[in-house]
């Protein structure tokens, strides 16, 4: 008893020692993130052994130790939830939870020579890697020479929203301008991009 106990205590000591060097990367990156909670989890662990031989050598009542593991394991599904989300998220390639979409399209429609932003994706690789594409309808009044926007664009995107990688499709024309959003089932259903009755064609 006491030397599982010895043993546990070393590894709290030891995994409390990872995770606390790995704090300062956890907030940033998935991967670290994840190495993070598994060595809290297993500090967590450890403690649950020593608090269960502390409990079983004192007061001799083995339902102790089930009872703790089963406390351990709601504690841990909790803590690794989180992390659970983002990373499903990212596979997803949702947008990301720190950036407005309706922010981003009102940066760019408030540049000179924007009309209208219309067909926007934005989803993350990894936290730190945002792409975006989107539709840029350009006012040949204003512009004449439409490829003089992409820079600014460019330029905007990456200064406010630390967007770094985007793809402008810059048109003087496009006959869906009124979809912010395509929809996606266009592109994951390919039988039905045929249908005669959708509003209108997807066109990547
Ligand atoms: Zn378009
Ligand atoms: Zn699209």
């Amino acid at each position: 008893g006491f030397w599982v106990m010895g043993i546990a205590g070393i590894s709290l000591i030891a995994n409390l020692a990872v995770a606390l060097l790995l704090r300062r990367g956890a907030e940033e990156d998935l991967n670290i993130r994840g190495a993070f909670l598994h060595m809290v989890m297993d500090a967590w662990m450890s403690l649950g052994v020593i608090i269960a031989g502390l409990g079983i050598a004192l007061t001799d009542l083995t339902i102790l130790d089930p009872l703790i593991s089963l406390i351990l394991v709601i504690l841990i599904t909790r803590g690794s939830w989180p992390l659970f989300r983002e990373s499903l998220d990212i596979l997803l390639e949702s947008t990301p939870p720190h950036l407005k979409t309706s922010d981003i399209v009102a940066t760019i429609e408030c540049l000179p020579g924007v009309k209208k932003v219309h067909d926007l994706h934005i989803w993350s690789v990894e936290p730190r890697i945002v792409m975006l594409t989107c539709h840029v309808l350009v006012d040949t009044h204003t512009v004449p020479d439409k490829d003089q926007l992409l820079q600014p664009i460019q330029s905007t995107l990456s200064s406010k929203f630390g967007i770094h990688h985007l793809t402008l499709q810059l048109e003087t024309k496009c006959p869906e301008t009124e979809d912010l959003h395509c929809n996606l089932s266009y592109l994951t259903n390919g039988s039905s991009t045929k249908d005669p009755i959708l509003p209108h064609l997807h066109h990547h």
